[in-house]
């Protein structure tokens, strides 16, 4: 092991103690959290698990026994139940790369077969489709458990894949993930449409007039003020956080946020370092200096990148810790009121460094809620955080559409490719 990484792992142990100490709740608040999220019920509104039972061992669910604890996965029956969740959204997820191969149908329908076996094959979990359901099965003491669609590049242009979405059971879709759709812009690639489309458009509205949360976490920011624009019905950030903390282009502007109170949805909040940590943006700005500085100083390639893996074991990424979470749901709270906060994990590895300090996995949801009351927040308030907020959302939604459905036809329309990706 080179010198430099020992220092760092030295260093990396003496932070985990120091932060870990720091975390340890008050034993009583911590109990209230958990009874207050046995009532909730806690809703995560994102969780990678079946792309990871497809990459571990290709979908073979007969190699996983999820009633015991599975350290190759990021869920499981045991860990769910310790950390309180009563109704956990599924994430379809398909990198966005697939559009360039016309593969990202096909790819997103493994994913919904793996992850409706995985629901089916255990009697601890249900499928839930709408609001009335996640509380019947909750109270039935079965975890909810619902799809959400990563990414619009799935349907591949097509309102008909969407519906057939709808109709397997996803209650969400968002509408990119890491790169732009022919109709609307991601938050992480070059700005193209400024927004959404005009065919954009028409499928956010075909998205309210079916019953599916329109998703807008991964999205440009102009992408989310055109769908609030246009949106008949709440919307749902499935796991975003405040830009005003951590200035990530994936994290929430204030003046977003300022617009959910007068369209009722939820931006949920997710434990990923990267999207939490203040410090994040200071650190990318010293490791863009000194990639320019390797390249400068270094002729090959494979220099290059070792160069840039020494230096990041070095110079470990800010991580975050719980309280830093807290703070992004402080100022969401500020900015758009306690009504418009949940929780969207997003959980999507085995080992848990990217995910901060004292939020590894699943069981830590109680911590974080421990730290809320700690804070001051109200026993109805962490109700609402829970999943309050988005039964209320998600019954709003659901009614909108029954009335949508009454006088609006389903739009047949297919999207266009866009010329270079044709
Ligand atoms: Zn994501």
């Amino acid at each position: 092991m080179a010198g430099s990484a020992v220092l760092a792992n030295y260093l990396l142990a003496g932070v985990r103690a120091a932060t870990e100490d720091a975390l340890v709740p008050d034993p009583k608040l911590l109990d209230r959290a958990k009874a207050l999220l046995e009532k909730a019920p806690l809703i995560d509104t994102h969780n990678d698990l079946p792309s990871m039972l497809l990459e571990t061992k290709a979908g073979d669910l007969t190699s996983f026994d999820m009633s015991k604890v599975q350290s190759t996965l990021c869920a499981d029956i045991p860990r769910l139940r310790e950390g309180r969740v009563g109704a956990q959204y599924w994430s379809v997820f398909i990198e966005s790369a697939t559009q360039r191969t016309h593969t990202s149908l096909h790819e997103a329908l493994r994913e919904f077969d793996v992850a409706l076996r995985f629901i089916r094959s255990r009697p601890e979990l249900e499928q839930a489709r709408t609001a009335d359901d996640i509380d019947r099965i909750h109270q039935s003491g079965r975890i909810a458990c619902l799809l959400g669609v990563e990414g619009g590049h799935m349907i591949e242009n097509s309102p008909a894949a969407l519906r057939i979405f709808h109709e397997l059971g996803a209650r969400y879709m968002t509408l990119t993930h890491w790169d732009n759709v022919d109709w609307a812009d991601s938050a992480t690639d070059r700005p193209e449409h400024y927004g959404l489309t005009e065919f954009g458009e028409r499928l956010v509205k075909e998205i309210n007039r079916l019953g599916m949360f329109a998703d807008i976490s991964h999205v440009s920011a102009d992408t989310m003020r055109d769908t609030l624009r246009v949106t008949r019905a709440p919307v749902i950030f499935s796991h975003s956080n405040a830009f005003a903390i951590d200035p990530h282009p994936r994290c929430v502007p204030d003046d977003v946020l300022r617009l959910m109170p007068n369209n009722g949805g939820v931006v949920h909040v997710n434990f990923i370092g990267a999207y939490v940590s203040p410090k994040n943006s200071e650190w990318q700005e010293k490791r863009t200096t000194a990639v320019k500085d390797l390249h400068a100083r270094l002729d090959t390639d494979e220099a290059i990148a070792k160069g840039i893996a020494d230096w990041e074991k070095a110079n470990l990424p800010p991580r975050g810790t719980i309280s830093d979470v807290a703070d992004h749901i402080d100022h969401i709270r500020k900015v758009a009121s306690v009504d418009h906060i949940g929780i969207g994990a997003d959980f999507f590895e085995a080992v848990p460094d990217s995910m901060v300090f004292g939020l590894e996995n699943v069981t830590r949801y109680p911590f974080l809620f421990a730290e809320l009351l700690r804070r001051g927040y109200s026993d109805d308030d962490v109700l609402k955080i829970a999943g309050r907020n988005h039964l209320r959302a998600m019954r709003q939604m659901e009614k909108i559409a029954a009335e949508l459905q009454k006088s609006e036809p389903p739009l047949i329309t297919e999207g266009l490719r866009a010329k270079w990706r044709a």
